[in-house]
């Protein structure tokens, strides 16, 4: 089976020590290409050292990651908008609020949201939203500015079957992870209700590992641990699952 892991931070400092083992496993595993959604200024080096060693593996995509969204903001902006004037990128990410660590920067996270969702537009590629704590703040914010070249994912999806619904709506992709094989983590009731065409399957390594890696280091070669999940759920089989969420996210990044 072919996988994707459509949200990993393998250039993180984790995985500093081992990242050829980490890669050749999910390689082995069948998960053939990972997408890289960045952090912040200090993190691009790092990210694009990744792709150029794992090049046929790992794809880098750039933006400001709203908990990373502080007064000094636009100059990280700045640099990033550079970037992507300076060469291709697959998606802008990670973009988005979250409402769960620190509220001091809402209005800002905000604003950054929609200078970069006017990048992807410019560049008609798609944004990876991180949503925590406030999804229907970022579905408010896609469907003030959504018109045909706005497309992108709500990655690290959580929230309730409604929600799901109205990012459906928007033509946006629902991330789905290590949540999924919580026991208390609510997509069981989503999952069973939706088509499977609009779902992607991420990591968010080295966060959220699935059960029963729950709280230690995530890694891309628990793609398959999530999609058995994911299987069960939805009443498809794994095979299925991997050959439509693959499709799913190469229509996604618009890759081949
Ligand atoms: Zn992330």
């Amino acid at each position: 089976m072919n996988w994707i892991d459509t949200h990993a931070h393998i250039y993180a400092e984790s995985f500093q020590a081992d990242l050829d083992q980490v890669l050749q496993e999910a390689r082995e595993l069948g998960v053939s290409r990972i997408y890289m959604p960045n952090i912040d200024v200090e993190s691009i080096d790092l990210m694009l050292e990744v792709e150029q060693k794992y090049s046929e593996q790992c794809i880098a995509t750039m933006g400001l990651h709203p908990c990373h969204v502080d007064k000094d903001f636009e100059k990280q902006l700045y640099i990033m908008e550079d970037w992507l004037s300076k060469r291709p990128f697959v998606a802008v990410g990670e973009i988005g609020t979250d409402l769960y660590w620190d509220k001091t920067y809402f209005e800002q996270q905000k604003e950054a949201f929609n200078i970069q969702a006017n990048w992807a537009k410019k560049y008609q590629i798609p944004i990876i939203i991180h949503c925590r704590e406030s999804i229907d703040e970022n579905i408010e914010l896609v469907a003030a500015l959504k018109d045909e070249r706005l497309t992108g994912v709500f990655h690290c999806f959580s929230g309730d079957l409604d929600q799901a619904k109205k990012i459906i709506d928007l033509g946006f992709m629902l991330g789905i992870g290590g949540v999924a094989t919580f026991k208390n983590g609510g997509l069981d009731k989503v999952l069973t209700h939706i088509d499977p065409k609009h779902i992607v399957l991420e990591t968010d390594s080295p966060y959220l590992a699935p059960t029963p890696h729950r709280g230690k280091r995530n890694s891309p070669a628990y793609i398959p641990l999530i999609a058995r999940r994911v299987s069960e759920l939805m009443s498809i089989s794994e095979e299925e699952i991997a050959n439509i969420t693959t499709l799913n996210a190469l229509r996604l990044f618009k890759a081949k």
